[in-house]
């Protein structure tokens, strides 16, 4: 039976998005949260299925926090986009099963295979 390792992070981003019903929004920023569900098979000597530190180490390196989410993404960087986009980043170096993007405290985009 595997774990299950969770880590979460806050970022304060701002976005667009690109083609809200047809067209521009303005700028404007969230504290987003990301969630990171992995898998792990088997513990280290430690009792370490995943690096709780690692993990998420690894996800904060993969946007800088306080930035313009459009400048980096030729995509709408929606809640939805931003969920796959972790995923695929991280996937080959996890068994990552579901990345869950909160845009606010009510609205969340989970992605997973
Ligand atoms: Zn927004």
């Amino acid at each position: 039976m595997p774990w299950r390792i969770r880590v979460r992070k806050k970022f304060y981003w701002a976005h667009y998005l690109t083609n809200y019903y047809g067209k521009p929004e303005p700028i404007h920023g969230h504290t987003w949260q990301v969630e990171v569900c992995v898998l792990a098979r088997e513990l280290d000597e430690g009792g370490i299925g995943v690096d709780f530190l690692k993990l998420k180490e690894d996800l904060e390196n993969l946007l800088p926090d306080h930035t313009l989410l459009n400048e980096h993404f030729n995509f709408s960087p929606s809640a939805e986009n931003l969920a796959k986009w972790i995923y695929e980043k991280l996937k080959g170096k996890y068994e990552v099963e579901r990345v869950s993007v909160w845009e606010t405290e009510d609205f969340c985009a989970d992605y997973f295979e």
